[in-house]
C-alpha cells in the first residue's frame, strides 16, 4: 500500500508531524496535514492499519466525506444502512422499535457497515497517496519531552527515535501517549466499557431474508435490557454483506463486580431466544474484544500540550448513547490538523499556538453533544432499573396488552398499571422518567 520499510534511511529524522496510530482519528489528521503540504509520518503498531482495530461497526458518511470526498465510490464498505432498530429485551421477549426510511436508500447514504481491517487499510492508503509516510508494525513506546514540550517519540525499533514539531496522539482508548505525557493521570474502570464482537457468517440470502433487507441495504439493531445481564451497556447486531457483526459491551467496573466474563456475555446474547433464530445455521468467523472510553464529557483529559494533541479515543471522545465514535475520531483528527497547519504558519507549537484545536472542538457537535449528556452516565449508574426492571415491565405490559382474552381493555390497562406499581411506586417511576428525560434532553 505504498508504505516504506522502517530501515529506509531516506527518512529524515525530523518531521513536521508524527501521527501515532492509523485509526480514523490519526489518518484523518495525517491526510489533512499532508494536503496542506506538511511532512507527515504515521506510525502504526499493527501489521497494517485496521489489523488490530475493532468497531461494531457503523461508519458515518458526513465526517468521512470531509476527509475524502465521495469515498463511498471506492472505499471497502459492506452495506448502507436503511433501518435502525432498537429492541428492549426481557428473558424471553422483546419490545421492538425502529426507523426505516426510503431516504436512507438514496445516495449519498447516511452510514455504512464496515470492517475496520478493510476500511482502515484503504483509508491509510489515501494518506499515503497524499504523501504521508506510513510505518507499520512499529510500536511507539514513549513520548520524548524536552523542557516540558513534546518533541518526538520513541519506538521499539533500533535507533527508533523520531522528532517533529507536533505529535498527534491517535493511539486509541488507553492511550499510552497520553499517559506517558501525564495527560491521563489514571484511566478508571468506571470510564471504560469492555466490548466483544463476533463476525458471524450466514450468507447473503439468509441475511436478506431474516433481516428483511434488499441486496445493498442493511440494518442495525441495538439491544437493551436482558442483553447485558443487568449491567450498564448495550448489545448490537449489524448486517454486512454475507456476515453479521454481533457484539455486546458493558462497563468494565460492573463486569468485574458481577464476575461476568466477556465470553459469557456474548454467549448469552447469541443464545437469547429472540436473537438465536436470526443466527441459526451460521458460524463464528472472528472473535474480537476492545475497550471503549465511555466516560463522557467529564472524562475528557486535557487534549493539548506543548508539542502534542490528543485526538479520537485517546482524548476519550465517544458518544455512547448515540453509538458514535468513529465520527468524533475523524472530526477531532481534522480539527487538530487545522490547528497544526495554523501553528506551522506561525511557527508556534505551544498550547497557545495550537489553541485553534480547542476552539474548533468547543464550537462543534463533539463537545456540545458530550456536554449535553455529561450527567447521563452517573444517572444511569445510580438508576440501574433502566437496564433491569424497566425493560422487564415494558415487556410484561406488552405481553398482557397484546394477549387476546375476555378481559375488557380498560381493565387490562388497570391491571397492567397495578402490575407496574406493585414493583415500583408510581411516584418513583414518574421521578425516574422525569430525571431520565432531563439528563438526555
Ligand atoms: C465493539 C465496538 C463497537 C463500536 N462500534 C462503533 C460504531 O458502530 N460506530 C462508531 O462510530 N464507533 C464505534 N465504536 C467506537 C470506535 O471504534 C472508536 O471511537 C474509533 O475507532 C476511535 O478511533 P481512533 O482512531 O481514535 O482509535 P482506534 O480506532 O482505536 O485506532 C488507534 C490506532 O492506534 C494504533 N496504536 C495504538 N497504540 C499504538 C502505539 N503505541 N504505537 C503505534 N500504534 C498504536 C492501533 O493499532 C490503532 O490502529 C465501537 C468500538 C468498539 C470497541
Amino acid at each position: 500500500m505504498g508504505d516504506k520499510p522502517y530501515s529506509d534511511k531516506s527518512y529524515s529524522d525530523k518531521y513536521d508531524v508524527i501521527v501515532v496510530g492509523a485509526g480514523p482519528a490519526g489518518t484523518a489528521a495525517a491526510i489533512t496535514c499532508a494536503k496542506a503540504g506538511l511532512n507527515v509520518i504515521m506510525i502504526e503498531r499493527g501489521e497494517h492499519p485496521g489489523s488490530k482495530n475493532v468497531m461494531g461497526g457503523i461508519l458515518y458518511r458526513y465526517p468521512t466525506e470531509k476527509i475524502v470526498p465521495e469515498f463511498y465510490k471506492e472505499a471497502p464498505l459492506e452495506r448502507h444502512i436503511t433501518e435502525e432498530r432498537v429492541w428492549l429485551l426481557s428473558k424471553d421477549s422483546a419490545v421492538k422499535m425502529g426507523f426505516k426510511s426510503t431516504k436512507f436508500d438514496e445516495e449519498p447514504h447516511n452510514c455504512f457497515s464496515v470492517f475496520r481491517s478493510h476500511f482502515d487499510k484503504w483509508f491509510a492508503g489515501k494518506a499515503v497517496e497524499e504523501g504521508v509516510t506510513l510505518i507499520n508494525e512499529t510500536l511507539v513506546e514513549d513520548v520524548i519531552i524536552q523542557d516540558g514540550k513534546v518533541v518526538g517519540v520513541k519506538t521499539n525499533r533500533e535507533e527508533g527515535e523520531l522528532y517533529a514539531d507536533v505529535v498527534v496522539a491517535a493511539d486509541g482508548a488507553n492511550s499510552l501517549m497520553a499517559s506517558s505525557a501525564g495527560l491521563h493521570p489514571e484511566v478508571r474502570s468506571e470510564t471504560l466499557a469492555l466490548a466483544v464482537k463476533e463476525v458471524y457468517h450466514l450468507g447473503r440470502e439468509k441475511i436478506e431474508d431474516r433481516f428483511n433487507i434488499d441486496s445493498d441495504g442493511g440494518v442495525t439493531i441495538e439491544l437493551l435490557g436482558d442483553a447485558t445481564q443487568g449491567m450498564m451497556g448495550t448489545a448490537f447486531i449489524y448486517t454486512n454483506k454475507t456476515t453479521v457483526s454481533i457484539g455486546v459491551g458493558a462497563f468494565l467496573s460492573q463486569m468485574i463486580k458481577n464476575k461476568i466474563s466477556a465470553y459469557d456475555l456474548i454467549e448469552s446474547v447469541k443464545t437469547h431466544p429472540i436473537v438465536r433464530p436470526l443466527l441459526e445455521g451460521g458460524e463464528t468467523k472472528e472473535y474480537l474484544a476492545h475497550m471503549i472510553p465511555e466516560g463522557g464529557f467529564r472524562a475528557i483529559p486535557q487534549y493539548i500540550m506543548d508539542g502534542m494533541v490528543l485526538v479520537g479515543d485517546a482524548a476519550m471522545l465517544v458518544n455512547s448513547l448515540h453509538r458514535e465514535g468513529s465520527n468524533l475520531a475523524m472530526t477531532s483528527g481534522r480539527f487538530a490538523a487545522e490547528a497544526i497547519i495554523q501553528a506551522k504558519e506561525n511557527d508556534d507549537f505551544s498550547v497557545k499556538g495550537l489553541s485553534l484545536y480547542k476552539t474548533l472542538m468547543e464550537d462543534s457537535f463533539i463537545i456540545k453533544d458530550l456536554k449535553k449528556y455529561k450527567n447521563a452516565d452517573k444517572f444511569f449508574e445510580d438508576h440501574m432499573q433502566f437496564f433491569t426492571l424497566y425493560p422487564q415491565l415494558a415487556n410484561d405490559a406488552a405481553l398482557e396488552f397484546f394477549t387476546v382474552d375476555d378481559v375488557p381493555k380498560r381493565e387490562k390497562q388497570k391491571h397492567i398499571w397495578r402490575g407496574i406499581t406493585e414493583k415500583i411506586p408510581s411516584w418513583k417511576l414518574i421521578m425516574d422518567l422525569f430525571h431520565g428525560w432531563r439528563v438526555v434532553k
